[in-house]
């Protein structure tokens, strides 16, 4: 084999994102934002952000009420009735913001949303603070230091580096409008103060960043399949479930249900390839096939290693007319396919693929079971091919039983 058909080869078998922007680093590039987090991970990250949004929460809303024996200790008489005021507009914004966290668990936007208002009322009362008080508002006790304590609180949350930034930036405008106001901008004080936010801010996005990182890389360990970088089984089945609950409740509320398909792999005589050209040949095959998956699948489609050379898809929201086709390609290229043996021959491979939709009326065990013997109909008639569950309707459900 010449050196540069060698060199595309020994590419082709390195898992590259196709949407990975290639100049930034991996693990900045995902904790700027969620685009290229799957949707178990953001259930993952919600759930980690609804707790601590619960608990932050509880704790400002028993702080609000609770700060006024302070403010009834040290502020004068006529002050106290605004404070009270708008102690209880924080309040109730608060109770709201627990509210939503309570009854929104996996629902990612809102809880972001529920978060950015459980920092925002704090640094709106405070603007309404010094609004009415101007430059009194220093010498009150416990105030000036709200936007602090809220840039502070920031780093307690897994967020990406723009849900936190964005969520900074308007506390620090709060404060920049509030110095402005009281005339703070031109005491080396409000300098000061300003310099103390922004660095609280920066190390915030450092523990937002660190939090997201160490999140997914745990994520990840679970769920990934260590030789191809697919999803392992279990994963994919819980995103399975997840697929079709959301189907199953499309049905129930009549809405127009999107259709799952599900491909089901298995390379063809692959012991012999092993027995053939050794185990770490038959590896790198498992890694080639998984870069064929990955290539001819959408950023949507759920693809998994199943079993030792067993693999399966699921596509959401294709039609099984389209998977035939998909299936068809990934047939294709997985026949034109090759890896290196130690001595340089070319080693091919094939796989066998059986489609089903998964049906409305059905339970999913159903569906898989009817894959899996769509499979091995395959096999049985002579390998690299794939056959559609809905052809030969009297199918035997297993051929090799
Ligand atoms: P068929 O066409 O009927 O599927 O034949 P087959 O030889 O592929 O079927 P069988 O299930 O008998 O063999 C599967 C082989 O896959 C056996 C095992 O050595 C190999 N295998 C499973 N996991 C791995 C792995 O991680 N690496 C390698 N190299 N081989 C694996
Ligand atoms: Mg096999
Ligand atoms: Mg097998």
């Amino acid at each position: 084999m010449e050196k540069g058909e060698r060199r595309r080869h020994q590419l082709a078998i390195r898992w590259k994102n196709p949407w990975e922007p290639q100049w930034m680093p991996a693990s900045l590039r995902d904790t700027i934002n969620n685009r290229y987090h799957s949707r178990d991970f953001n259930y993952a990250r919600s759930e980690y952000l609804r707790t601590r949004l619960l608990f932050v929460g509880l704790v400002f809303t028993l702080l609000a009420p609770l700060w006024l024996l302070v403010d009834y200790l040290l502020l004068p008489q006529e002050l106290l009735n605004s404070i009270i005021i708008g102690r209880l507009g924080l309040m109730l914004v608060l109770v709201g913001v627990l509210f939503t966290a309570w009854r929104n668990p996996n629902k990612l936007n809102r809880l972001r949303n529920a978060l950015a208002l459980l920092l925002w009322a704090p640094a709106a009362f405070y603007a309404y603070l010094v609004l009415t008080y101007g430059d009194q508002l220093s010498s009150l006790v416990g105030y000036s230091f709200i936007p602090m304590l809220l840039i502070a609180f920031l780093s307690v949350f897994p967020l990406t580096l723009v849900e936190s930034s964005a969520i900074g930036l308007v506390i620090f405008v709060v404060e920049l409008l509030a110095l402005s106001i009281t005339g703070g901008l031109s005491t080396a004080y409000g300098w000061q103060d300003l310099w103390l936010l922004a660095t609280l801010l920066i190390i915030s996005l450092w523990a937002n960043h660190s939090q997201v990182s160490a999140l997914l890389r745990l994520y990840r360990q679970a769920s990934m399949d260590s030789l191809t970088g697919l999803l392992n089984r279990g994963i994919l089945m819980k995103q399975l479930n997840q697929l079709y609950e959301q189907r199953q409740k499309q049905v129930e509320d009549k809405e127009e249900a999107s259709p799952i398909t599900l491909l089901m792999f298995d390379l063809d005589r692959f012991k012999k390839v092993n027995d053939t050209y050794g185990h770490s040949v038959g590896d790198q095959a498992l890694q080639v096939f998984a870069q064929i998956l990955r290539s001819e699948l959408r950023k949507n489609d759920l693809v998994a290693r199943y079993g030792g050379e067993e693999f399966m898809a699921v596509l959401p929201g294709t039609a099984k007319q389209d998977s035939l086709e998909v299936a068809e390609r990934i047939r294709k290229q997985c026949e034109h396919a090759f890896v290196l043996a130690h001595d340089g021959q070319k080693v091919f491979f094939t796989t066998s693929i059986g489609i089903t939709e998964v049906r409305q009326d059905e339970k999913l065990e159903t569906a898989l079971q009817r894959v899996d013997s769509r499979l091995y109909m395959a096999k049985n008639q002579g390998r690299n091919r794939y056959i559609d569950a809905d052809l030969p309707q009297d199918a035997p459900v297993h051929p090799y039983a």
